[in-house]
């Protein structure tokens, strides 16, 4: 613990002082008063020798910082000091901070545990918060060279109040990299308390954090990590508690060159304008081109409707007319404002709006600065890439010649990541890495990194192959089949699992392939491409799962309405039934490219039994009209309701397929993609397997097989078998590994 010895030579303000720090820290501080002069201190005036009393009776301390007024305080407070023992006269700190905002300043800081040096920096910087108020300090300083930056969006409801910004410090502090935040136009050094809090930065808002040095990357991401964590725990988070990685995401070794993925925001120069009626007319054709390019689809409309909001446009009209700013720094100065207006505001829903803002804003940033690509520009040559947090529609988009991904984010059962395991790309997530390498070497299964590795290790983890040919049924010891079918989402992995040798298609997911698309795809388009996905399966059974959009698989072109939890919401069968000529015509294109395959369809996220006659009568129906037989109707158990009551589904279901990902989601409420949360089946696998031999029970003799993570997973697919599941459904590059798995050792 620090302590504080208030020097002053009125014993009034010095306890009015302490007034004015308790309000703050309570008795969570030392603070100690040497003050006045006289028998009963009611005199002005210093007194060295009451001054080594109150030093010595903070000795206990492990340091004492000492705040002097002015004059002879200073004097009396050093000869007190030399007149100190030597063990004592090592803990005092005579601080030249200004007496009152410097007390104020380091009674917090240390009040909030840390450590001296930031203590008494924080005195010292004291007055910053007046100066930055009166403009005598310049609130936003100029870019640092080299720098990271995040967006993170304030987990506690709270804001960047007392606890959550010296967690902010404390977890800085065990970085080299100079730190800053910024928020409403203001920017706060990392190491300083006082400016941190000063940022006013309320719970939701969204703040930018930049770094710079060597290990700026890392400490950026930690930083994120604790301010976007719920508030119980951000109290207690440092850098030496944020979850450490690397975790596996996607078996398989990869080698070759790094390419770091850029989202960062767009450079905004300062530059003034002289001509500032030109830069208002920029403005607006920019604002136009931005509102034409949202035109014509209904939920992106939605947004441009916020480019119509008079307030955004004005105030960044009086930038430019008043100030001179240029067209880019006023539009990004006035949607920043915006953003902060709705951060602060209660309710949840309105909060996400300030994302909508932030885009739309970039749209028209982008109209300005060069139309720069929305999307990931991957590169052409072979690279390892390193991503913040990879998105679903990325990881659909990304080409052949992406060996591997490092994602310092990510999640064992994202979408994204199960899109590299299906295409059998080696990733990592949680990776932070020490230095930004040229080459680079990893294996997705342990989580070892090799920075710029030397010439016999890159051969040894260059092109191994990830998906290997084998037998597509594996015989286990009571003689039954262990049938082994692949999940795909695209040409590219229907090829791979056709060529692992996979027994059949168990997962189709269609809505891959129409993941950016904000129109909806035809019907002849839709069937073209199913066709050439399931094509490699010709005489094989192909399980094609109708759309499946929502929650973390966004369709934009469903226009499914915003929601407060998308997971809970309209999403799957129900967003489906919902939009019924899209679904017929949906239902039409998957008969009509499977009319020469062994083709069942399957409806994801089904609660009951409604959903599915539902279903099967519009089946019905468009089979009859094209003249094709009914094909066989699957559900996907993935909803705890479906799970617990599947023999009221029997009726109308040929064939259950589990899916794992969520319904581990509902069963431990834990969303699948949250990074804090990656670990909470392998801590009680037995919820969910539970659950499994009840459906296997309760399913009527249907085929059940599961197509979630799970069956992928070698400890959980011995767990699968051993309750009597013999159909197991995985992205191809995960099938070499179930081979090999020792289906007759009893499971621990
Ligand atoms: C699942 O939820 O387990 C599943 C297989 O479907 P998806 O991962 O596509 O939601
Ligand atoms: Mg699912």
């Amino acid at each position: 613990m620090i302590g504080l010895l208030l020097v002053s030579h009125s014993a009034r303000l010095a306890a009015a002082t302490e007034a004015l720090v308790r309000q703050m820290t309570g008795d969570r501080l030392r603070l100690a008063l040497a003050a006045g002069s006289g028998a009963d201190g009611a005199e002005l005036g210093t007194d060295a020798s009451a001054i080594l009393a109150q030093l010595e009776a903070l000795s206990d301390c492990e340091a004492i910082i000492v705040l002097m007024d002015m004059g002879s305080a200073v004097l009396s407070a050093e000869m007190a000091r030399d007149l100190a023992d030597e063990a004592l006269r090592a803990k005092i700190h005579l601080s030249p901070a200004p007496f009152v905002e410097g007390a104020m300043a380091a009674g917090v800081a240390a009040a909030a545990g840390l450590a001296l040096d930031l203590v008494l920096a924080e005195a010292v910087s004291g007055l910053a918060q007046k100066q930055a108020a009166l403009g005598s300090a310049r609130a936003d300083e100029a870019p640092m060279v080299g720098e990271v930056t995040r967006r993170a969006v304030i987990a506690d409801p709270h804001g960047l109040h007392l606890r959550p910004a010296a967690a902010l410090v404390k977890c800085g502090a065990a970085f080299k990299a100079e730190i800053r935040l910024r928020y409403n136009g203001c920017c706060a050094r990392g190491d300083s308390l006082t400016a941190l809090m000063a940022l006013g930065a309320r719970g939701g808002a969204e703040v930018i954090i930049e770094a710079a040095g060597p290990d700026a990357q890392q400490a950026a991401e930690a930083l994120r990590h604790l301010l976007e964590q719920p508030a119980a725990t951000s109290l207690e988070l440092t850098a030496a508690t944020v979850p450490s990685g690397p975790v596996s995401l996607s078996p398989g070794l990869a080698a070759g060159r790094l390419f770091v993925v850029r989202r960062e925001r767009m450079v905004i120069s300062d530059a003034r304008v002289t001509d500032r009626a030109a830069a208002r007319r920029r403005l607006d054709q920019a604002v136009a081109a931005a509102r034409a390019a949202l035109k014509g689809t209904p939920i992106l409309e939605a947004q441009a409707m916020l480019l119509d909001d008079p307030t955004i446009l004005a105030n960044a009209w009086a930038r430019i007319a008043n100030d001179g700013q240029n067209e880019a720094a006023a539009w990004d100065a006035a949607i920043a404002q915006e953003v902060a207006l709705y951060g602060r505001l209660d309710d949840p829903y309105l909060r996400e709006r300030a994302r909508d803002i932030r885009e739309v804003g970039d749209l028209v940033l982008r109209e300005l600065l060069g139309g720069a690509p929305a999307g990931i520009a991957w590169p052409d040559e072979d690279v390892i890439v390193l991503v913040d947090n990879l998105t679903s529609a990325e990881a659909a988009s990304m080409k052949p010649n992406v060996l591997g991904v490092l994602d310092t984010g990510g999640s064992p059962t994202s979408h994204a990541t199960i899109l590299l395991r299906a295409a059998g790309v080696p990733a990592l997530g949680r990776v932070m890495l020490e230095r930004i390498p040229r080459m680079i070497a990893f294996d997705g299964a342990t989580g070892a990194i090799h920075l710029d590795p030397d010439a016999p290790t890159l051969a040894r983890m260059s092109h191994v192959p990830q998906i290997l040919s084998g037998v597509s049924a594996i015989t286990l010891g009571d003689g039954t089949a262990l049938e082994l079918w692949a999940n795909v989402s695209g040409e590219r992995d229907a090829a791979a699992a056709a060529r692992a040798g996979a027994y059949g298609i168990g997962l189709a997911r269609t809505e891959i392939l129409f993941l950016d698309r904000t129109e909806a795809p035809g019907e002849d388009e839709q069937a073209g491409r199913i066709a050439a996905m399931i094509a490699p399966f010709k005489g094989r059974p192909v399980v094609i799962r109708v759309l499946d959009a929502g929650a973390d698989k966004p369709v934009p072109f469903l226009q499914l309405a915003p929601e407060n939890n998308p997971a809970l919401g309209v999403r799957g069968i129900r967003a489906l039934l919902r939009n019924r000529d899209f679904f017929a015509a949906h239902l039409r294109a998957i008969l009509r490219a499977g009319m020469d395959h062994d083709v069942r369809i399957m409806v994801p996220m089904v609660s009951v039994a409604a959903e599915m006659q539902a279903v099967r009568a519009l089946l019905r129906d468009v089979a009859a009209a094209l003249g094709l037989a009914v094909p066989p109707l699957g559900a996907m158990i993935e909803v705890p309701a479906a799970a617990i009551r599947v023999q009221d589904l029997v009726e109308q279901t040929d064939f259950f397929s589990i899916g794992t990902n969520d319904l581990s989601q509902y069963v431990f409420a834990a969303e699948r993609g949250h990074p804090a949360m990656p670990d909470m089946v392998a801590s009680n696998p037995a919820a969910i397997l539970d659950l499994c031999a009840g459906i296997l029970a309760r399913a009527g003799g249907r085929p059940v097989s599961v197509c979630g993570e799970a069956a992928g997973d070698a400890r959980m697919a011995r767990r699968l078998v051993q309750i009597g599941l013999r159909r197991l459904s995985m992205g191809a590059a995960r099938l070499e590994g179930i081979r090999r798995t020792d289906f007759t050792v009893g499971v621990e």
